[in-house]
């Protein structure tokens, strides 16, 4: 097949060790690579050359973990990131009434960590905003929120609901945590439309691949809402330009199976989060003596769902942060692999923020796979900051990549937008300026796991994760390879160019 067009720069970054300095593409495919001398005949005859010079061209780079329509929709919704101060979030909120239309007003990303007011916001600092107009805002880790009363009436929210706060005066608080959460959140995306929701998904999209990333794993739907997100994701795949693999979160393999799915799952939660201090962890959350946070799934039904699709031949994925939830897990798997043993299923735990040292052991034994978001230390580790503060000395154990890496357990990179930045060079600079010195990973065991880890993780390493001949034409160009830039500074390395699948779906001009 004649060439499209071929690909020059002198720091390609292969992921295999090749070094190379082109690449032909044809269909959307790699036909040739090779060294920049045995480009000189097809450039001779003509075919077109995208030279990128000294930029670094690499592998396209995956996020393993997205929630696309929530990242999308939180793109309309009023961006209460960085808020200091409750009248900060307040004042956010009036300025969007006063110009939106929205039926219901919602908010993200407020983090009552770094709230100066010395007291947790309530219902009744919404009402102050609006009686009658709903107001959901929620918390950054998007497992805890704060609604209006107007929001209760209009979402049905039910104060019988587990996880619906209650105050000393035996009223509720306007706070709502753990399955209610999710109910409630499900309730939102239930009353938007199906055309919001399609431009939504295209936003997101379109955010990736400007932050060059060119594939994702997309964990979509959910408990209580079912699986027609799911449904209107696939009907528009091919119009994002980025490659995208689906995960159905809705626990019923009939469910995947009807997408034509041969994998299931995704934010099904063991447990809730660190920063909500609902993950289930093995000693008390430093600042809430008692409380050892909590395990969603009953343990019967969580090794039946398990069990019932590793023995369909599905690849499952669950959520899990604390010790205790990520060793319900994978109690959960090697059950269903001891009882059906099944070579290479990939079985995935998302987050694994903190896990007991035997179940590294136990997870590299099973061929467990760990879809893990760097990014979380960037934004809570280290000295003085979240972790340490719900976690005391513990905090010194979050997220251990270096660790997990080295007992030989696949690592795949991803950011949980839209929980922190849908831009995987954030997670490459966060996870090679770890904290905790032990568990920094390298620049390339980084990329590796924003690349081939991701693409092995949902079994797509026969086509991206490296650049080979015969793979998919996918690339991402980047003013320079992040070896090259002092670590600290990684994120802010220019995308030059996203391309998928041949495509050059985003450039800078
Ligand atoms: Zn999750
Ligand atoms: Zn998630």
């Amino acid at each position: 097949m004649p060439s499209d067009y071929i690909i020059l720069s002198d720091k390609f970054w292969t992921g295999t060790g090749a070094e190379i300095g082109f690449a032909a593409v044809a269909g959307g495919r790699i036909t040739t690579v090779g060294s920049p001398a045995e480009a000189e005949p097809l450039i001779d005859a003509g075919v077109p050359v995208k030279d990128f010079a000294s930029k670094a061209v690499l592998p396209g780079l995956w996020d393993a973990h997205v929630h696309l329509l929530y990242t999308g929709l939180a793109l309309f919704w009023v961006d209460l990131g960085g808020a200091e101060l409750i009248s900060d979030i307040q004042g956010r909120l009036r300025e969007r009434l006063k110009t939106g239309e929205d039926e219901l007003l919602v908010g993200v990303g407020y983090d009552d960590a770094f709230l100066a007011d010395g007291r947790m916001p309530g219902g009744a600092d919404l009402d102050a905003v609006s009686t009658d107009r709903p107001i959901v805002i929620f918390r950054i880790d998007g497992h805890s929120l704060i609604h209006n009363e107007a929001a209760r009436q209009y979402l049905g929210i039910d104060s019988s609901w587990e996880g619906i706060e209650v105050g000393d005066d035996g009223r509720p608080t306007g706070r709502v945590l753990a399955r209610a959460n999710e109910a409630v959140r499900n309730r939102i995306f239930d009353r938007t439309s199906p055309g919001f929701k399609r431009e939504a998904y295209k936003a997101a999209a379109g955010l990736a691949t400007r932050a060059g990333c060119a594939a994702l794993c997309a964990l979509e739907g959910g408990e209580l809402f079912g699986d027609e997100d799911l449904d209107i994701l696939q009907g528009i795949q091919p119009e994002l330009g980025i490659h995208t693999v689906l995960y159905n979160q809705y626990p019923e393999v009939a469910s995947s199976r009807r997408l034509g799915l041969d994998r299931i799952g995704g934010c099904i939660l063991a447990d809730g989060s660190i920063g909500s201090r609902t993950a289930a962890v093995l000693e008390d959350y430093a600042d809430d003596r008692g409380n050892r946070g909590r395990l969603y799934l009953d343990n019967a039904w969580l090794k039946r769902f398990v069990a019932e699709a590793h023995e369909a031949g599905m690849q499952v994925a669950i959520h899990a942060i604390g010790e205790r939830a990520v060793r319900q897990v994978l109690d959960a798997y090697e059950a269903a692999l001891t009882a059906a043993p099944r070579p290479d299923h990939r079985h995935r735990v998302e987050h694994i923020e903190l896990i007991l040292e035997e179940d590294i052991e136990r997870a590299a034994r099973l061929g467990v796979v760990f879809s893990m978001q760097p990014a979380f230390e960037h934004f809570w580790g280290g000295p003085g900051n979240l972790y340490e503060r719900r976690l005391g000395d513990r905090y010194k154990r979050t997220n251990r990549l270096g660790s997990i890496l080295r007992a030989g357990v696949t690592l795949a990179g991803g950011s949980d937008s839209n929980i922190t930045p849908l831009a995987p060079l954030l997670g490459i600079k966060a996870a090679v300026n770890h904290p905790t010195e032990g568990e920094r990973l390298t620049v390339d065991e980084a990329l590796k796991a924003f690349t081939a880890g991701a693409a092995r993780a949902c079994f797509a390493e026969g086509n991206y994760g490296t650049v080979e001949a015969g793979k998919s034409a996918t690339f991402t160009v980047l003013g320079d390879h992040p070896a090259d830039v002092p670590p600290t500074e990684i994120a802010d390395i220019e995308v030059v160019a996203t391309i998928v699948d041949g495509d050059e779906v985003y450039t800078i001009v």
